[in-house]
């Protein structure tokens, strides 16, 4: 054993070392425990389906607004929550609130990072609790804010958690008529049902419409996901997804989009996609392969 007097010098640098803050010293891990936490929340019963316009809708709502906070996003345009009108498909007049939150980056121009957390509400006395549609994306988000919050993104990175996508898209539309804010924004990044795929498939799909994303996305570490390509040509009719969630909404404003999403499942739109028919590992390794692909996006 070395006396005290020679190791002390190695301590007290020792010391300033571990005073350093975290995020200089090392990169910053997403919390998947916590995101598995805000799965199970927001796809509960309490929420009762989320439909918009519900209490059980107001009730995700009042979570995400306190999770975009605690976990460091500055309100977008001075507030977390924005309220809009619109007609449903029986021409019913209805209100809409979006949940975004922000990430400051080094440039003004903007990613907009995007899941729907409204779903179909309560059927024949069923809940339909929308866990993988589109709890899954929704919870995402947060982790990912608490990603960006301990590192400088290079783009400011918007992140928007849209209500009434189940009654076509209506968030997302009323959102992308900021002509203004939308000049700034480069690409939009949708997440809706990334959590249930039993093959471990999860699919990018756009790179039909923006082929320069097809070799960024080549690029990222996936580990045991397979990301695949696809469902995004005109041709294919039904499986084209290229107007089937959010993203459409920016796809119709002439932005550039990546969606991410697994195949449709057995439980999609039924009362049994909950929490307990979910694969959690699968889950959190699809959530890391989505923050490769938003860290290769952000250094374009
Ligand atoms: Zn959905």
């Amino acid at each position: 054993m070395k006396p005290l007097h020679k190791l002390l010098p190695l301590l007290i640098v020792g010391l300033f070392i571990s005073c350093t803050p975290k995020e200089k010293t090392s990169s910053p891990t997403l919390n998947t425990d916590q995101l598995i936490e805000d799965l199970r929340f927001i796809s509960s019963d309490e929420t009762e389906g989320r439909r918009t316009g519900t209490e059980g809708n107001r009730k995700a709502r009042e979570y995400l607004v306190q999770r975009f906070e605690e976990e460091g996003a500055n309100p977008f345009q001075g507030s977390f929550t924005h309220e809009f009108d619109f007609l449903n498909r029986n021409e019913e007049a209805l209100a809409g609130i979006n949940v975004v939150g922000e990430i400051p980056g080094k440039t003004d121009s903007v990613i907009v990072i995007t899941a729907h957390y409204d779903h179909l509400g309560i059927r024949d006395s069923l809940i339909y609790n929308g866990a993988d549609d589109d709890a899954s994306g929704t919870a995402a988000l947060i982790t990912y804010i608490d990603y960006f919050s301990h590192i400088k993104p290079n783009h400011t990175l918007v992140f928007a958690a849209f209500d009434a996508e189940e009654m076509g898209l209506q968030g997302a539309r009323a959102f992308t008529e900021d002509s203004v804010f939308m000049e700034r924004v480069v690409m939009n990044i949708n997440l809706d049902m990334i959590s249930n795929n039993d093959q471990n498939e999860l699919y990018a799909s756009g790179t039909f419409h923006h082929p320069e994303f097809k070799p960024v996305l080549e690029g990222i570490e996936t580990g045991e996901v397979k990301l695949l390509f696809g469902h995004d040509r005109p041709e294919q009719g039904y499986d084209d997804w290229t107007n089937a969630s959010d993203h459409a909404a920016f796809h119709a404003k002439g932005k550039k989009f990546i969606y991410f999403g697994v195949e449709d499942h057995e439980h999609y739109h039924q009362h049994t996609d909950e929490f307990a028919t979910i694969p959690l590992e699968f889950y959190k390794k699809s959530t890391e392969t989505i923050l490769n692909a938003i860290l290769a996006f952000d250094k374009m």
